[in-house]
């Protein structure tokens, strides 16, 4: 395959993302997947869906695990409530966690990426311990699946992602970059959060924001890519600095026309600057 191929990120059945009908109209060679909700994730419906993108030429780089009462309505509710960070789920979430890298085993996709949520800072905070213990499980399920276990980032600053890794000390712990996260929660510039954590990058989101008024308290908000505060082209650019050599997954959280409209006008605009920066 190409370097730096374009993909959207899409779900399989109702919900969430572009949907597969999109995603042949619009023709990219890849996506990144919402894993789908239990009853669809299993070992025959994931055979079915990878003969669907097999036949569509499709290839699926990353299967993302979400959870059932997770809520990104604001930052403290997603403090409270996403991902291995709430103790009182964490044990269901990761065997949830473990299903969904089996379905994306079965896709032949060989990384799960998830928010893990907001790791706690403190080296003596016992809930910490306890996220590390689950990532590092998880990450023994992935190696055994042959697949890495990918961090979107947002919560964390750079650092605070880099000393989760060294912390965890799993080969296959690796980063889905997001820059337009990393504004949107006020975590930091993303261009040079980027070439601190690039060694780790396996897989990227191209979503684009404008950053609040209250970094780190309320929302920034999430704009069309080329539209926000990433800067496109020196994203891309650092991209190529750090040997990055993977998909460009386009975000787009909207739904609707507008959202079909965003992706084909980013399509457009990561296509341009592809070629400018790999000539
Ligand atoms: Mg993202």
């Amino acid at each position: 395959m190409e370097k730096w191929p374009l993909g959207i990120f899409t779900s399989v059945g109702a919900g969430l993302g572009a949907g597969i009908g999109a995603v042949k109209e619009l023709g990219v060679p890849t996506v990144q997947l919402h894993a789908p909700p239990r009853d669809m994730a299993t070992p025959e419906k994931a055979a079915e869906f990878k003969k669907q993108f097999d036949d569509a030429g499709i290839k699926v780089t990353v299967v993302f695990s979400g959870f059932e009462g997770e809520s990104y309505a604001d930052i403290p509710t997603v403090k409270k409530t996403v991902g291995l960070v709430p103790a009182e789920t964490r044990a269901t979430r990761l065997e949830i966690a473990k299903r969904n890298s089996d379905f994306a085993r079965g896709l032949g996709c060989d990384a799960l990426g998830m928010h893990v949520g907001f790791i706690p800072e403190g080296k003596s905070d016992p809930e910490r311990a306890g996220v590390i213990e689950v990532a590092c499980e998880l990450c023994d399920h992935c190696a055994q699946n042959g697949q890495h276990l990918h961090l979107e980032t947002g919560q964390e600053t750079a650092e605070g992602l880099l000393e989760f890794i060294a912390d965890v000390g799993k080969d296959n712990l690796a980063v889905n970059f997001d820059p337009a996260n990393m504004i949107l929660y006020g975590s930091g510039e993303p261009i040079e959060a980027l070439r601190k954590v690039g060694k780790h990058v396996r897989s990227v989101h191209c979503k684009d924001a404008a950053g609040s008024d209250k970094p780190g308290e309320t929302w920034g908000e999430e704009k069309p890519l080329g539209q926000g505060e990433v800067g496109m082209e020196n994203f891309l650019s650092v991209l190529k600095e750090i040997g990055y050599d993977g998909a460009l997954t386009i975000e787009r959280e909207i739904s609707g026309p507008e959202q079909k409209k965003d992706i084909a006008d980013a399509i457009k605009l990561l296509t341009d600057l592809r070629a400018k920066i790999l000539g």
